[in-house]
């Protein structure tokens, strides 16, 4: 008997053991992009640096606050909600929004486009997930818009992940259907073509971005840095919109302004000190509604009152406060990560 249990538990100890190690082996392919909550809690550092960061925060600040200072920093709704234990919100088509003047919302809740319109045609801001989305969803939004999708003359790809298409999908058609020519940061390329499946092609290789980068259509010209953390070649763009008229330049960043390592937080701290702040970047925007803000309810408030003030864009003296507290936050996600033996394990 006492034999019998020696040997069942050793069977069990062995499962266990071969448990463990599929466990370890699958930890070693994800890259942790952030520290835990108790690891980010437990760095007096991490936490100095987040009591700097609401310095920033003033009385107009605070939702942005509780969004970026945190283990994770901001996060997809979808994800969020999963890590929240809040079921999964119904997914829907967005009411096409004109955000700005100059640009577009289209696509689904979880996960949409920018169109953005010049003087000689369209831009699209990434592409849906796949040939069905940019067809059924993306083409009938912007048809219910009045852009017509025969006038893209180019597709910027946010960013793109090996074997993942949620922003690059839609491209292939794009680019079959209409001709428009397709950019995406040059490190993104590389990653992700040699990935592809055949179910899912991504589009022809056209125009590598790379730091420093501009895209003239018209008269707009958008201008690039890569920002890396969230994929290799993730891009931060600029993108100049008037409102009403007025102008103002915003900043769509692919990647949720993760930073899991020194050299991703090194480019985010340089991105808001040499561009954001001196060219007083007024917005930030991610094409996944709700990265940054509540950006579902937003566009309600615009479609609502296209008259009114845009609440997608900050003042002057407090989009400066915004883009300092980003990079405090920042920087204690990275200081808690180095004290766990950084980002890849
Ligand atoms: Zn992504």
């Amino acid at each position: 008997m006492r034999r019998n249990l020696a040997a069942g538990t050793a069977v069990i100890l062995g499962a266990m053991i071969v448990l463990i190690g599929a466990v370890e082996a699958q930890n070693a392919n994800r890259r942790v992009l952030f520290p835990t909550d108790a690891q980010f809690a437990a760095s007096a550092e991490a936490q100095r640096l987040v009591r700097e960061a609401q310095v920033f925060v003033g009385d107009d600040l605070e939702r942005e606050y509780a969004n970026m200072c945190t283990h994770t920093g901001p996060q997809r709704m979808a994800l969020a909600r999963q890590q929240a234990g809040l079921p999964p919100l119904e997914n829907f088509v967005v009411e096409p929004t004109r955000i700005f003047d100059n640009m577009w919302f289209v696509g689904p809740a979880y996960q949409g486009a920018f169109v953005i319109t010049t003087s000689d045609g369209l831009i699209l801001l990434d592409t849906l997930n796949n040939t069905e989305e940019a067809r059924d969803i993306l083409v009938p939004s912007m048809e219910k818009a009045g852009l017509d999708p025969a006038q893209i003359k180019y597709i910027v790809l946010s960013h793109g992940h090996p074997g993942q298409t949620d922003h690059t999908g839609g491209a292939n058609y794009l680019q079959r259907t209409y001709g428009a020519r397709v950019a995406m940061g040059k490190p993104d390329w590389d990653a992700t073509l040699p990935a592809q499946s055949p179910e899912r092609p991504l589009a022809e290789r056209d125009i590598d971005i790379v730091d420093g980068s501009t895209l003239t259509l018209g008269d707009t010209t958008l201008s690039f840095a890569i920002s890396p953390g969230h994929s290799v070649g993730t891009l931060a763009m600029f993108i100049p919109v008037t409102w009403h008229g007025e102008a103002a330049t915003v900043m769509l960043h692919g990647g949720a302004v993760q930073t899991p390592d020194r050299a991703a937080f090194n480019a985010l701290e340089r991105i808001v000190n040499d561009v954001a702040k001196p060219e007083g970047i007024r917005g930030l925007l991610n094409t996944h509604p709700g990265i940054y803000q509540d950006t579902l309810a937003d566009m309600e408030t615009i479609r609502a009152n296209p008259e009114g003030p845009n609440p997608l864009l900050y003042g002057e003296e407090q989009a400066q406060r915004y883009w300092s507290m980003i990079v405090e936050c920042a920087r204690a996600r990275v200081v808690a990560l180095d004290q766990i033996g950084g980002a890849s394990r």
